[in-house]
């Protein structure tokens, strides 16, 4: 399941970052999720939510923040929403999109730890591999 090796990805993360600013837990984690990353979000909190027992981040409360997915065409310069199912031809000129802009992330967009942080605290997001 997609959602699971996502889930567990960002657990992985938001974690290491927990156990290096030293919390004692996490109670929140924002995540920017496309629209057209591929993940269904009631199968990624679903999915959190096992991923998290056992870890820091026990009982936090995942936020997805939806972000539109945006194409660009390289013919007319034309720039549009793609919604769902995705239009990937332009809608002035009708040539296939030349790539999008947005909408394939899946990014940590903040965390709140346990205890006194009151405010949102970003997470180094480390190098892949
Ligand atoms: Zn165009």
């Amino acid at each position: 399941m997609h959602e699971m090796s996502v889930a567990l990805a960002v657990v992985e993360q938001v974690e290491e970052a927990a156990r290096a600013a030293g919390a004692a837990g996490v109670r929140q984690v924002r995540l920017q999720v496309g629209e057209l990353a591929g993940v269904v979000p009631d199968a990624l909190h679903f999915c959190f939510e096992l991923a998290c027992a056992g870890t820091l981040l026990e009982g936090a409360e995942l936020v997805a923040e939806p972000v539109s997915a945006r194409a660009r065409c390289d013919a007319c310069g034309a720039e549009w929403a793609t919604g769902m199912p995705p239009q990937l031809c332009c809608p002035r000129c009708d040539a296939p999109a030349a790539g999008l802009l947005c909408g394939r992330e899946l990014h940590i967009a903040g965390v709140r730890w346990h205890e006194d942080v009151k405010h949102a605290v970003p997470v180094p997001v480390p190098e892949e591999g």
